[in-house]
């Protein structure tokens, strides 16, 4: 009895609470949408389970991991290997579209409005469902574009043809629709062909991912105009009837608070991590900005 009594409160405070957002998208004169990884999520970019299983049972089974996050940190010893998984990585998370339309229902949504997204994702999803690429910061990157590991410039590079090459060197047929399939009976190639190994056209060092996992980043002229435009479109709406449409993050990633232009408070964090013994406690503290 209780557990029903509580599940239709939740089934009401539910719809009540997707009633107050639609009246307030229908009052906004502007949209600003701040996007983390949960959105992904919910549109079927899932790492584990199934999805794991399907693209990277061998190297699960050669390397004994359990996730495609777990799987992109490991040490290979060759860059053949090394790239085989994070082509088929970034293929999948970037290249392939989502299994839910969550985005593309999304920009029905706000398509008429006036609107900017702010993202800390780096798989392309929105724009792959319509979104206007001169209203969208990824702050964090891309997982389509390459840049120098050292990094020796501040330049990236579109990665598409090189990671095509090497999904098919691993013998995996590219559909129209951009699944993938296998001829029958056969097994992928756990490496790529040498020559498709990239490296910094102006000093030869490997080359990586433009994805801000350490101080190595690099942030291109794109990066900087999309957050020029960011600034500006917060200024021009200052006076408007402002939608901040928050989905899908957590604390490591906030979007809007952390990069608001005029942070007035600040909130003060305690990250603990409880290890497999008790007494082991790791914490991180660090200091979010607040946007309200
Ligand atoms: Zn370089």
């Amino acid at each position: 009895m209780f557990s029903r009594m509580s599940i239709t409160k939740s089934i009401k405070n539910c719809s009540d609470n997707i009633k107050r957002l639609r009246y307030a998208l229908d009052l906004a004169d502007a949209v600003v949408i701040g996007a983390g990884a949960g959105l992904s999520t919910s549109a079927g970019y899932i790492y584990t389970g199934e999805r794991f299983e399907k693209y990277f049972s061998d190297f699960a089974a050669e390397y004994n991991f359990n996730d495609m996050y777990a799987g992109g940190f490991y040490p290979y010893e060759t860059a053949e290997e090394h790239w085989a998984y994070w082509s088929r990585y970034i293929y999948i998370n970037r290249y392939m579209d989502p299994p839910k339309p969550v985005y593309d229902r999304l920009f029905e949504l706000v398509r008429d409005k006036d609107y900017f997204v702010l993202t800390t994702n780096v798989d392309h999803c929105f724009q792959k469902s319509g979104f206007d690429k001169k209203r969208l910061f990824y702050t964090q990157g891309d997982y389509g574009l390459f840049q120098c590991s050292q990094p020796c410039h501040n330049s990236t590079y579109d990665n598409k043809d090189v990671i095509f090459k090497m999904i098919e060197a691993q013998g995996y047929i590219i559909n129209e629709d951009g699944t993938l399939i296998l001829p029958d009976g056969a097994a992928p190639k756990m490496s790529v062909p040498t020559e498709l190994v990239s490296y910094c056209p102006k000093c030869g060092k490997p080359m990586s991912m433009n994805l801000r996992a350490d101080n190595t980043f690099v942030e291109d002229e794109g990066w900087h105009l999309a957050a020029e435009r960011y600034e500006s479109f917060l200024r021009k709406i200052q006076e408007q009837n402002v939608l901040f449409l928050e989905l899908g993050v957590g604390y490591n990633t906030p979007v809007l608070c952390s990069l608001s232009a005029s942070p007035r408070t600040k909130k003060y964090m305690i990250k603990q991590q409880l290890h497999r013994h008790p007494s082991k406690i790791s914490k991180t503290e660090y200091y979010e900005r607040r946007c309200a």
